[in-house]
């Protein structure tokens, strides 16, 4: 893995969060995506060579919907850059870890994305993430 290529956060409303977050690090929201399958609309922030992703819920059976409902706002996963997912994904496979889904998903922010059980990283929910070309 390559680094950390941002940091999700499961927020109750987009629109608070952006105006929070976009005084938090004097920086601009530059993207804002739906992904429908995932039932969220997430708004991204470049700080340095990091990046935040919001997350907010846009249907009630959403992950996130379920996540705050458990666990109340806040960090919600942690994504690596990785340059073939495929091969990540087979690694990590053999060394035992959980994958939520078994072949890569279309996630925001133009990546291919795969998610490891929180129950196989000590409760953090990881993604992996490589940028399509
Ligand atoms: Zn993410």
């Amino acid at each position: 893995m390559n680094k950390i290529e941002h940091v999700g956060i499961a927020v109750n409303n987009l629109k608070i969060a952006v105006f929070t977050y976009e005084k938090l690090l004097n920086s601009a929201v530059y993207k804002t995506e739906e992904v429908v399958s995932e039932g969220v609309i997430t708004a991204f922030l470049q700080c340095g060579p990091n990046k935040i992703e919001l997350l907010e819920a846009s249907t009630t059976d959403s992950p996130i919907a379920k996540f705050i409902a458990k666990k109340g706002e806040g960090i919600h996963h942690i994504a690596f850059e990785v340059d073939d997912i495929i091969t990540e994904m087979e690694r990590l496979k053999k060394e035992g870890f959980v994958l939520l889904n078994e072949t890569p998903k279309q996630g925001a922010d133009n990546k291919l994305v795969c998610f490891v059980h929180p129950k196989s990283a000590n409760g953090v929910l990881i993604e992996l993430c490589q940028e399509i070309k």
